[in-house]
């Protein structure tokens, strides 16, 4: 296959580049090693657009960050996805300490972040009410943001596929060339530009083609993820002031109604280790009630982890760093928030590179996924009608129709397993994480793939749910 560029990795900075350059007359194609977007650090963060306070001034963190931040609320609208600008506070839990978060609200001033303010703990209890009584004053910076880091990937991955990017998954990079005019990847892709954006493995794509070299270990963060039920806890993100003892955790509303709370920040020793442990969950919750102390830790439904691509410089590396080759790499947090500013700088520099032209069939918007739970009764009477799919409950929790799940595997980058479909549309997010939904929707997928229940997959090919059927398992001695 020829292309014009090729980016490695369809995490949200491989898609945002995607997205980008979709914009252009470029044949794009974007390569990932799993079965889908958004499969790797992209889907386990705390989905918080950060405001931009936090990164140190003149790096290249603070003005993507910044950038990607403004971006955010207008592709959400452009593409559909949820996000919501409910503001954050750093919460300061010691007078000693009221000096750092004045230092907090300078670097926020220099970063260009709008209209922040320190507040006193009146406000802030009148803003929280469950906010500790021992809280003293916060910074507050009201353009902070929550999104829903699947469905913004997701989107710009499928925007960029309606617009004739090319997604090959299921293949690792293994080998890359440099030919007379491009790259040569695996023996068969041929790409004038190729763009590293590997996240984890971002350092030993680097390291094959740039003279300094870069390492990116990675450093864990894990979750406890609270039911709905509990979502109106609080509806700021709550971070805490960092101290001495370290960074704390934050405590955020989610876009879809739940409390989310973590990270801690641990160093493992493979980019692969995504468990949770107790020590790491322990930790979390007695930071967590520093916040808020009497957290409803019965109501945690799912724990998860999330892995930070650290690298060795304290910045993003982002840039040409080697001739016809585009580093976006170390792209730890705010990476989320800086992906669509990362992606629009480098589409940027390659159309002038390549003397792109517009694409002349740009198809700007995308079609989000119908939630019935947003519409009226009549409207869903309405849908029913045109659809009947959408009149069948298949995940009871989050109120997830057949319609729903049957458009998620139809769509121009459709699911192709179990996650995939709950990334999508929320089938298995809910209370009793899909323990009802699950049959229902790995018949959904048989029906509307044409496949057997044998070949159905919770993720890669390495999780299929089902080896055979118990009886005839027993006949063969398989059981
Ligand atoms: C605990 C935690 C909390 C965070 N919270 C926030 C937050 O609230 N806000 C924020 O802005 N940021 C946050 N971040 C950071 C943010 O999640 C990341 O910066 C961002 O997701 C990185 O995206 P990426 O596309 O670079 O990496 P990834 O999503 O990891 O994507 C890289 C992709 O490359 C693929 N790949 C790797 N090697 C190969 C290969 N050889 N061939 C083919 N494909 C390959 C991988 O499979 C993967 O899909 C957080 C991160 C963590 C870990």
């Amino acid at each position: 296959m020829d292309v014009d560029v090729l980016i490695i990795g369809a995490g949200v900075v491989g898609s945002a580049i995607a997205y980008y350059l979709a914009k252009t007359d470029l044949k794009v194609a974007v390569i990932e090693k799993e079965e889908d977007v958004c499969t790797g650090t992209s889907k386990a963060n705390s989905g918080i657009v950060h405001a931009g306070f936090d990164a140190i001034p003149n790096t290249l963190k603070a003005k993507f960050n910044v950038e990607g931040a403004n971006l955010i609320p207008k592709l959400a609208k452009l593409l559909n996805f949820e996000y919501k600008q409910n503001g954050a506070l750093v919460l300061c839990f010691d007078e000693k300490l009221r000096d750092h978060v004045e230092d907090l609200y300078q670097r926020g001033i220099a970063n260009g972040v709008k209209d922040l303010k320190i507040i006193e703990k009146d406000e802030i209890l009148k803003r929280e009410p469950n906010v500790s009584e021992d809280v003293v004053c916060a910074l507050y910076a009201p353009t902070s943001g929550i999104v829903c880091p699947f469905g913004m990937t997701i989107a710009l991955a499928e925007n960029a596929a309606d617009n004739g990017v090319q997604f090959i998954f299921n293949e690792a990079v293994e080998t890359i060339q440099r030919v007379q005019d491009g790259w040569k990847v695996n023996d068969r892709y041929h790409a004038k530009v190729l763009v590293n954006a590997a996240g984890l493995y971002a350092d030993e794509i680097h390291n094959q083609f740039v003279d300094q070299k870069m390492n990116i270990t990675p450093r864990r963060g894990e979750y406890l993820l609270f039911d709905r039920s509990v979502g109106d806890l609080c509806s700021h993100t709550l971070f805490q002031l960092p101290t001495e003892k370290g960074k704390g955790v934050l405590i955020t509303p989610t876009v879809h109604g739940n409390i989310l709370v973590g990270p801690n920040a641990q160093a493992v020793e493979t980019k692969e280790n995504v468990n949770t442990t107790a020590l790491g969950q322990e930790e979390i919750r007695s930071k967590a009630q520093i916040t808020i102390k009497h957290l409803p830790f019965n109501q945690v439904i799912r724990t998860f982890s999330g892995l930070r691509a650290t690298p060795n410089g304290f910045d993003f590396v982002v840039g040409q760093t080697a001739d016809h080759f585009y580093d976006a790499a170390g792209i730890e947090s705010p990476g989320l928030s800086s992906a669509p500013a990362i992606g629009k700088w480098i589409a940027q520099q390659i159309s002038e590179q390549l003397n792109a032209k517009d694409n002349p069939h740009y198809i700007a918007t995308r079609k989000g996924f119908i939630d019935v739970k947003q519409l009226s009764d009549e409207e869903w009477n309405d849908l029913i009608q045109q659809d009947p799919a959408y009149g069948i409950i298949v995940c009871r929790c989050e109120t997830i129709t057949a319609g729903s799940i049957q458009d998620a595997l139809t769509r121009s980058l459709p699911a192709r397993s179990l996650d995939g479909i709950k990334r999508r549309v929320r089938a298995g997010m809910g209370r009793c994480q899909a323990g009802f939904c699950l049959p229902r929707s790995m018949e959904i997928m048989q029906e509307q793939l044409g496949i057997s229940l044998e070949d159905i997959q919770l993720t890669n090919s390495h999780s299929k749910l089902i080896t055979s059927k118990v009886k005839e398992g027993i006949h063969d001695g398989k059981q």
